[in-house]
C-alpha cells in the first residue's frame, strides 16, 4: 500500500470524468514540512502555527517566529504556504501564559478573539510572517472568524504591518492572500459577504461540526453521536462551496474529514475541489479520486440530500454506492 501511494506522488488527482482536485498538506512542526515532497502535495494548505508556541518555554520572540516561518518556506521552494495565525485557547494551552478560568473554554477566549483583544501579539506574528514571506507566495488565514467585521479587523492589522514593511524597505511577499476560516456557524449566514471580502476561505470542519452539533469534538461520548456525513453538515458545507463559486473565491477544506476517503468523497460530491489533509492521507484520498466518476456521485448525493428523509447520516448509502462503482 505504502509503495503504491508513493508511486502516485507525481500523478495528478483527476477523477475518471476529468475533474482535477487540488490536494494540499496540513503541517505544524518543522519535521512535517518535508512530507510535501514525498506526498506530492500542491502546497501547505494549513500550517498550524500554535505548535511552535506550545513547545516553547516562553512566548517566541518576533525574530524566532520569523526564522521558523522562513525555514518552512525554505523547505518548500516554489510552493505557497498558508499560515494560520495563532489558534490558542480551548484545548490548546500555552504553559507560560496565565491560565484563564472559563466555564466553557471551547466557547471562550481563543484564536482570533485573543488576537483582536491583544493586537500586539497578532501584530508581532503577522510581521514575522510577512518578513518570512519575502519574495514568496504567502497566504495567511485567521481562525475562528465569527463574522465579517472580525475578518476586516484582522485584515486591517495585517495590511498595516505590510505598510510598515514597505516603509522600512523590506522585500515584500511576491503575493499576499488573506483568508478566513469558516468554522463558527454564525458565518454560515454571512457567506456571500465573507466570500466577497476574503481572498480565500478555508473550512475548519473539525470545529464547524463541533459547534453545529454543540458536541465537544474531544468528548467521544457526544462527538461519536453525530456524523460528518449527516445531511445537515453536508448541506452547510455545500452552501460554503457554492458561496465561494459565486464570489469566485477559492475554498479549501482543511479539517480531518478531508483526509478520510469516504468523507472526502462526500466533500467532492457537494462541490469541493481543494482539500488540505495530513500527509499520510494524501495517497489514500488520491487513490479514491482516481477511481471516481464524480458526476454520477454528485447526482447520487444530491438525491440523498433532497430526499430529506430524516436519516442521521448518508454514510452507509454512500459507502454502498461507492463500492458498487469500484
Ligand atoms: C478545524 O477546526 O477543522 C481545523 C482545521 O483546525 P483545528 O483542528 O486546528 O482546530
Ligand atoms: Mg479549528
Amino acid at each position: 500500500r505504502q509503495e503504491q501511494y508513493a508511486r502516485l506522488r507525481d500523478v495528478a488527482a483527476v477523477t475518471k470524468d476529468g475533474v482535477e482536485i487540488a490536494l494540499h498538506m496540513n503541517a505544524g512542526l518543522a519535521i512535517d514540512v518535508p512530507h510535501l515532497h514525498d506526498t506530492g502535495a500542491a502546497s501547505i494548505g494549513l500550517f498550524r502555527t500554535e505548535l511552535q508556541f506550545m513547545l516553547a518555554p516562553r512566548f517566541p520572540r518576533m525574530d524566532e517566529q520569523y526564522r521558523f516561518y522562513r525555514g518552512v518556506f525554505d523547505a518548500v521552494p516554489n510552493r505557497p504556504v498558508t499560515f494560520r495565525t495563532l489558534d490558542i485557547g480551548s484545548d490548546k494551552i500555552l504553559p507560560y501564559m496565565a491560565k484563564i478560568d472559563e466555564e466553557n473554554p471551547a466557547l471562550g477566549w481563543r484564536a482570533i478573539r485573543i488576537g483582536l483583544d491583544r493586537p500586539g501579539l497578532l501584530r508581532m506574528q503577522l510581521r514575522a510572517m510577512l518578513k518570512a514571506g519575502a519574495g514568496r507566495e504567502l497566504r495567511i488565514m485567521f481562525p475562528m472568524i465569527a463574522n465579517v467585521s472580525e475578518f476586516e479587523a484582522a485584515k486591517a492589522i495585517a495590511l498595516r504591518e505590510l505598510e510598515h514593511l514597505r516603509r522600512h524597505n523590506y522585500e515584500e511577499p511576491k503575493t499576499l492572500k488573506l483568508g478566513a476560516m469558516v468554522e463558527v456557524p454564525s458565518l454560515l449566514w454571512e457567506l456571500d459577504l465573507i466570500a466577497q471580502r476574503a481572498d480565500f476561505l478555508s473550512v475548519g470542519s473539525n470545529d464547524l461540526v463541533q459547534y453545529m452539533y454543540a458536541a465537544d469534538r474531544d468528548n467521544t461520548r457526544v462527538s461519536k453521536r453525530y456524523d460528518n456525513l449527516s445531511p445537515p453538515v453536508l448541506r452547510a458545507l455545500k452552501r460554503i462551496a457554492a458561496a465561494g463559486r459565486r464570489a469566485e473565491t477559492p475554498v479549501t477544506l482543511c479539517g480531518e474529514m478531508g483526509g478520510r476517503p469516504l468523507e472526502a468523497l462526500g466533500l467532492l460530491a457537494v462541490g469541493y475541489r481543494s482539500l488540505s489533509m495530513s500527509p499520510a492521507a494524501i495517497g489514500p484520498v488520491k487513490s479514491m479520486i482516481l477511481g471516481l466518476d464524480l458526476a454520477e456521485m454528485q447526482d447520487f448525493v444530491a438525491q440523498l440530500l433532497d430526499a430529506n428523509d430524516g436519516a442521521p447520516s448518508i454514510r452507509e448509502k454512500l459507502r454502498d454506492f461507492a463500492l458498487t462503482r469500484g
